[in-house]
């Protein structure tokens, strides 16, 4: 083990405060990857941050000053849902600050050569949340944030995002879907919520191109999520050349998540973040910088995260075994291999002018 780790991890015990007992993005989510981490003695492999609350500012990279002062009141006002799905607490707006500010931390610390990888384990989660409106769970987009604070700060011009949360990251397509500063790559399950993520969304003007959606049936795991990355992420990236990768790195497409209906097992999570990882070193000296979705098995996702992070610092940690049959489904490689050759089309010819 290395004296100083180069991997990290971005907690504050704030983000328990936003939480209600019977919803599945509750605060043990957060406690059951804590907890692991303890039990396993693995916090000394890590380094761990503390963020401060984002600016209104810095949360205006991305969403709207009208969106921002009204999530303000509806928390002050003490309303209990933005949305159907989206509870708030009276604390909900300052958490989602200090989740926005986390996003920030991880960024700036491998930005700034402190970490080569870092997870923010912020909540409340952030991928469908769109400029103008939250939802599925999210107030601010913490992803988009970084991501673009990344564009203005370091002056990035390349910025590759994952997201294989098991649901479509249409709140990060919205806030870059003209921008080619960002390479956004996301898989997820459809149909499904929020129903977006379609293969002819490919983004719009001086972004055309650059928003890549693999929407895959229900039922795909291991098999179907390492060809999403060899045939689509991988050849996508060599052509792309990020200077930064992040991730939406949500766990609920593992197969026992009770939201959703992809069959990913711990080795699956695992084979991602190795490749992940591969991208990463190939192209930007290993920069990654991961973002906590969704995931509601709380021993599974608390497993898939600490399988993602044992695999980005090249710990060792042995997979969990788990004896779950092998998927093969061939009309979601059919969708991989359409995706594949439709984007590259589209980016054939383009990056150079980046
Ligand atoms: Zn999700």
């Amino acid at each position: 083990m290395t004296a100083r780790p180069d991997i990290g991890i971005v907690y504050h015990p704030d983000f328990l405060i936003h939480t209600q007992d019977y919803h599945p993005e509750k605060k043990e989510r957060l406690l059951a990857i804590l907890s692991l981490l303890k039990e396993e003695k693995l916090f000394d492999r890590l380094e761990q941050l503390a963020p401060v609350p984002a600016r209104v500012e810095e949360i205006g990279l991305i969403h709207t000053e009208s969106y921002i002062k009204y999530v303000k009141e509806m928390c002050e006002r003490q309303r209990p849902y933005l949305d159907p799905d989206t509870y708030l607490t009276p604390r909900s707006y300052e958490v989602a600050l200090l989740s926005a500010g986390a996003a920030l931390t991880a960024m700036r610390s491998v930005m700034n050569g402190r970490l080569k990888t870092c997870f923010s384990l912020g909540r409340p989660p952030g991928h469908h949340a769109e400029p103008n409106r939250g939802m599925g769970f999210c107030l601010f987009n913490n992803i988009a944030i970084a991501a673009r604070a990344a564009m203005e700060e370091f002056g990035l011009e390349r910025i590759l995002i994952v997201d294989w949360d098991v649901h479509h990251g249409n709140g990060t397509q919205a806030a870059f879907y003209h921008d080619p500063r960002v390479l956004f790559v996301c898989v997820h399950q459809s149909p499904a919520y929020p129903g977006s993520g379609y293969t002819d969304e490919t983004g719009s003007g001086a972004g055309t191109g650059y928003t890549v959606n693999v929407p895959l049936p229900a039922g795909c795991g291991d098999a179907e999520y390492s060809a999403f990355f060899d045939e689509v992420v991988a050849p996508l990236a060599d052509v792309y050349r990020p200077q930064l990768v992040m991730l939406s790195a949500g766990q609920d497409a593992y197969h026992d998540d009770p939201l959703a209906g992809m069959r990913l097992t711990f080795a699956g999570y695992a084979a991602m973040a190795r490749k992940l990882k591969q991208i990463a070193e190939k192209h930007c000296s290993g920069k990654i910088v991961a973002c906590m979705e969704g995931g509601y098995n709380l021993k599974g996702q608390a497993e898939a995260v600490v399988t993602t992070l044992s695999e980005l610092g090249g710990w060792g940690r042995p997979v969990k075994n788990e004896n779950i049959p092998a998927t093969g489904r061939k009309d979601a490689l059919g969708v991989i291999a359409k995706v594949k050759e439709q984007s590259l089309a589209l980016l054939a010819g383009k990056v150079d002018t980046v």
